[in-house]
């Protein structure tokens, strides 16, 4: 005899008790159900993942890694990185030990460096706190450094199969069009209400018996939930021109259904871009070139660049402001192209000039020094450096 399963279940749980209270149950006999969700998504994504070198892991390392990579990053940048770091540092003893400037170099041109320095020093808190083992609970891998509430519970899931949610861009996409939620997802009740949909969403994925799945992805239900609304989301629920017909929930999406399924989710509008310039010089001498380190608590610390200054006034000349800032004639400058990069909101151009440093010593040379073109291969160099860099070439 079979017994029915508690009415609390989490897989029994109509969703529409998440929505928000200004609209409750305004369409409780047409919006979808987690049963419903997990039941349509499971056999999708066994059938539709994208082939992603770390879904062939169960290896919370490289998964780990592949999470910090992916923020902010495409996949297909990432893939390289990726599998060149896993190849230099296979796992958490490697990277706990490895000098900070190879950790740098692996991850030179993923730019919010930041990222790896703490992979680094979560890498070394493993080591001295949980016998090089990473954790399998969510709360000890939410205390590692660098890593937050989304990551935590993509590494619990997708390693260790863990009903923990999560909530990415991609999963927030999908979750606001479902449901038709309107408002900021970044506004507090709104964002707390998303987190309580993924979390009974994977929870009714860890609640759903086998025999119920047609075909389950190898990794397990939370893991495969978890991947399955994210891979939605970067391949089917896209940002813009959604293929609302090839989606497998396509049936009990209220956004779709009304034909607004591009009115969400609600963002604010970014702040405006700020602009900025910078003057850069490449400066040589004896075929060696002037680079230096940024200093300890400023973006990009420990990452080496060649010497550049700020151009607070928009109509400053490049050549004439070098001239002043480094001592040389203005005719000793030769204008290379400029560069051209975005950071968080700046947009930011480097009027990059060559000269000849002569055999005078300059005051700029006090804090740095002098590298050949191997050494400046060798060194990691911010993003936009290492275009100038190859400029030189
Ligand atoms: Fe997104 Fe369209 Fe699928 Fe709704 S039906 S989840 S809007 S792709």
């Amino acid at each position: 005899m079979t017994r029915a399963r508690p009415q609390t279940s989490s897989a029994h749980i109509d969703l529409t008790d998440l929505l928000s209270p200004r609209m409750p149950h305004r369409q409780p006999a047409t919006a979808p159900t987690a049963a419903g969700i997990v039941r349509a998504l499971l056999p999708w994504f066994a059938t539709h993942a994208r082939e992603l070198p770390w879904r062939r892991t169960l290896d919370p390392y490289a998964i780990w890694i592949s999470e910090i990579m992916l923020q902010q990053t495409q996949v297909k940048t990432v893939i390289p990185y990726w599998e060149r770091w896993l190849r230099a540092l296979p796992d958490v003893q490697s990277l706990a030990a490895a000098p900070e400037e190879r950790v740098l170099k692996l991850w030179e041109g993923l730019g919010y460096y930041t990222r790896a320095r703490n992979l680094q020093k979560a890498a070394r808190e493993v080591v001295e706190q949980h016998g090089g083992r990473f954790p399998r609970e969510p709360a000890a891998i939410l205390a590692l450094p660098g890593i937050g509430r989304y990551t935590a519970g993509a590494i619990a899931s997708i390693a260790f199969n863990q009903p923990t949610p999560i909530l990415d861009g991609n999963v927030i996409r999908v979750l606001t069009r479902l449901f038709a939620l309107a408002g900021d997802p970044k506004e507090k009740q709104l964002n707390a209400r998303l987190w309580r949909l993924a979390e009974a969403l994977v929870g009714a994925a860890a609640e759903t018996p086998h025999s119920a799945l047609r075909i389950l992805h190898s990794a397990g239900p939370c893991s495969a939930l978890n991947q399955a609304l994210m891979e939605l989301g970067a391949t089917v629920c896209t940002p813009r021109g959604p293929t609302c017909l090839v989606c497998p929930l396509a049936a009990g999406c209220l956004a779709h259904r009304s034909g607004r399924a591009e009115d969400f989710p609600q963002a604010k509008a970014r702040a405006a871009a700020t602009e900025r310039r910078f003057v850069v010089v490449v400066l040589e001498r004896d075929g060696k070139f002037l680079v230096r380190q940024r200093p300890q608590q400023v973006v990009n610390a420990g990452l080496w660049e060649f010497p550049n200054e700020e151009l607070t006034d928009p109509t400053a000349e490049a050549c004439a402001t070098a001239a002043k800032w480094l001592g040389l004639p203005p005719r000793a400058f030769t204008p290379l192209k400029p560069v051209k990069h975005s950071i968080t909101r700046y947009r930011i151009t480097l009027d990059v000039l060559r000269a000849k440093a002569g055999r005078k010593r300059l005051a700029v040379e006090t804090s740095a020094t002098w590298a050949d073109a191997t050494a400046v291969e060798q060194l990691a160099f911010t993003s936009a450096h290492r275009r100038i860099a190859r400029l030189l070439v």
